[in-house]
């Protein structure tokens, strides 16, 4: 039976480590740390994400800026706030909550935001010095999930990683962090074949589709470690991951559940991808 890995408890110690740099820096060098969360129009995931993000800062001893717009707000709109929100001393991060209105290119507004401050490190200046491994800013849910794999005690060195999902936001920059650390990786997406074969080989899996239960215990090798980045919403209003976790849990040695895993720790890492852009643009880094 595999051990539950408490995606709660290790983003409560991020988040305390966060809030204990910040007060030192707060009272040996007088820095504020500030993070403007920017949501447009009204969709209820999106609010509960924002508001999520606000008390995170609270807890860490950031300010935090919010700007609801509303849904009819226009690109060039946005844009201009954007542009004031680099410029404002007192904002370290950005952050423009997705999706946007499907009348905004979400990739020109991302494309607007300082990379200095992209705490969501979206900016293809900041994708592409992940590439090279000369990065400031880690995409906040793939760094959680380094971060929980960490807390296992697990060495990626030489293990068969097969990653799920071939996303700019998770997929894609997952499979990067493990090969830096020298993990075999292996990127699935919709086309792959033999998906159940290629699952068998893996010691870690990490899995972020977006499909209810996809994987089974039966696609799981015995003692591998699985990450669920997946979030779905059931018809009945529960949270599930991608991962039918009663059957997986019999097979790996670790698992993270959904809720609880994974999720906990994207705002985590946004509080330290924050506190890590405050010490960067006050010449501290
Ligand atoms: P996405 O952009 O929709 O990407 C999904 C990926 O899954 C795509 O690469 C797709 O392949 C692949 N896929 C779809 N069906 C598949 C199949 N049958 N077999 C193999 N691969 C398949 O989603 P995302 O933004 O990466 O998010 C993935 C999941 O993670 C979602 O449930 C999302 O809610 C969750 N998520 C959670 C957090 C968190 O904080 N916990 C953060 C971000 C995302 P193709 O490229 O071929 O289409």
């Amino acid at each position: 039976m595999a051990q539950i890995i408490d995606g709660k408890a290790v983003s409560a110690a991020v988040k305390a480590e966060v809030a204990e740099e910040t007060a030192r820096l707060r009272e040996e060098k007088g820095l504020k740390v500030g993070l403007a969360v920017v949501i447009v129009g009204n969709n209820p995931a999106s609010r509960v994400y924002v508001n999520n993000k606000k008390k995170a800062c609270e807890a860490v001893g950031f300010q935090s800026y919010e700007y609801a717009l509303e849904e009819s707000t226009t690109q060039e709109q946005l844009l201009d706030l954007v542009n004031v929100l680099n410029r404002d001393s007192r904002v370290n991060g950005i952050l423009v909550q997705l999706p946007l209105p499907g009348h905004i290119d979400e990739k020109a507004i991302i494309n607007a935001i300082s990379p200095d401050k992209d705490v969501d490190a979206f900016h293809p200046i900041n994708v592409g010095r992940i590439m090279i491994g000369d990065y400031s800013f880690l995409p906040c849910t793939p760094a959680g999930v380094m971060r929980l794999i960490e807390s296992t005690g697990t060495d990626i060195t030489g293990k068969q990683c097969v990653v799920i999902g071939r996303s700019n936001i998770v997929g894609k920059p997952q499979a990067m962090l493990l090969l830096q650390k020298n993990g075999t990786v292996t990127i699935c997406h919709s086309k792959t074949k033999n998906l159940k074969e290629i699952c068998l080989g893996a010691d870690i899996l990490v899995v972020a589709i977006g499909r209810a239960n996809f994987i089974t215990g039966d696609m799981i090798k015995e003692g591998a470690v699985v990450i669920d980045v997946g979030m779905n919403r059931l018809d009945n209003g529960k949270l599930c991951g991608d991962v039918e976790f009663e059957s997986a849990e019999k097979r790996a040695s670790f698992i993270t559940p959904v809720p609880g895993g994974v999720g906990p720790m994207t705002i985590a890492m946004l509080m330290k991808n924050t506190l890590t852009a405050a010490k960067q643009q006050a010449g501290l880094e």
